[in-house]
């Protein structure tokens, strides 16, 4: 077939045309591009807002889930930075980039856990037997250790058998309360997890 240069600039037109109005929903080409398209990922999820735990710059997220989250069955599919929070402005670290694996490992601590004396693994227990526990310890080494005055007589108020390490994932307020809380029992041990 012969063909000028003319000749070819007018069919490689017409054919550029061609294509272009099949991609308009003329042909198809559009039940082409449909077909490898994936589904947005985020539709139908519910979005709940919440702070990365890993350290104390406390970035906002938003997480997204699938399931019925007041039957405590919902899965977290997705998790991006809050573009509306002012710390991080949408923005993760790669730690916080990669949350999601984080809140499905298998070896994450979901619930309290105790080992027993002489026992050499972890037994799971119910938040109340842990805080009466927690709470009963605490209580006990603090009549035993706790130092109202040193020797010269000057009040000190001091437990220093006993120490706390606090979450950094938190807000401003929890924060405080939290520091309150340990100071006025006396701990002179507290720290936070983020400097760890
Ligand atoms: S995303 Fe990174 S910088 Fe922000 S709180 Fe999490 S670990 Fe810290």
């Amino acid at each position: 077939m012969q063909i000028s240069r003319r000749g070819f600039i007018k069919v490689a037109g017409v054919g550029v045309a061609v294509t272009t109005v099949g991609a308009f929903g003329f042909g198809e080409a559009e039940a082409a591009v449909v077909a490898h398209v994936r589904p947005f990922k985020l539709a139908n999820t519910m979005e709940t807002r919440n702070t990365c735990p890993y350290c104390s710059v406390a970035c906002g997220i938003i997480m997204y889930s699938k399931g019925d989250l007041k039957k405590g069955d919902a899965t977290i599919t997705h998790i991006e930075g809050d573009a509306d929070h002012p710390t991080n402005r949408g923005t993760l670290c790669p730690k916080g980039a990669a949350l999601k694996d984080f809140i499905h490992s298998e070896t994450r601590l979901k619930y309290p856990m105790v080992r027993k004396p002489g026992s050499n693994k972890f037994e799971r227990v119910s938040w109340d037997t842990a805080l009466d526990r927690i709470a009963r310890l605490m209580k006990d080494d603090r009549d035993k250790n706790f130092v109202a005055k040193n020797a010269d007589g000057v009040t000190v108020n001091r437990w220093t058998s006993t120490g706390m390490l606090a979450a950094s994932a938190t807000t401003n307020e929890t924060a405080w309360l939290t520091y309150k809380v340990a100071r006025s029992l006396g701990l002179l041990g507290f720290d936070n997890q983020a400097r760890v």
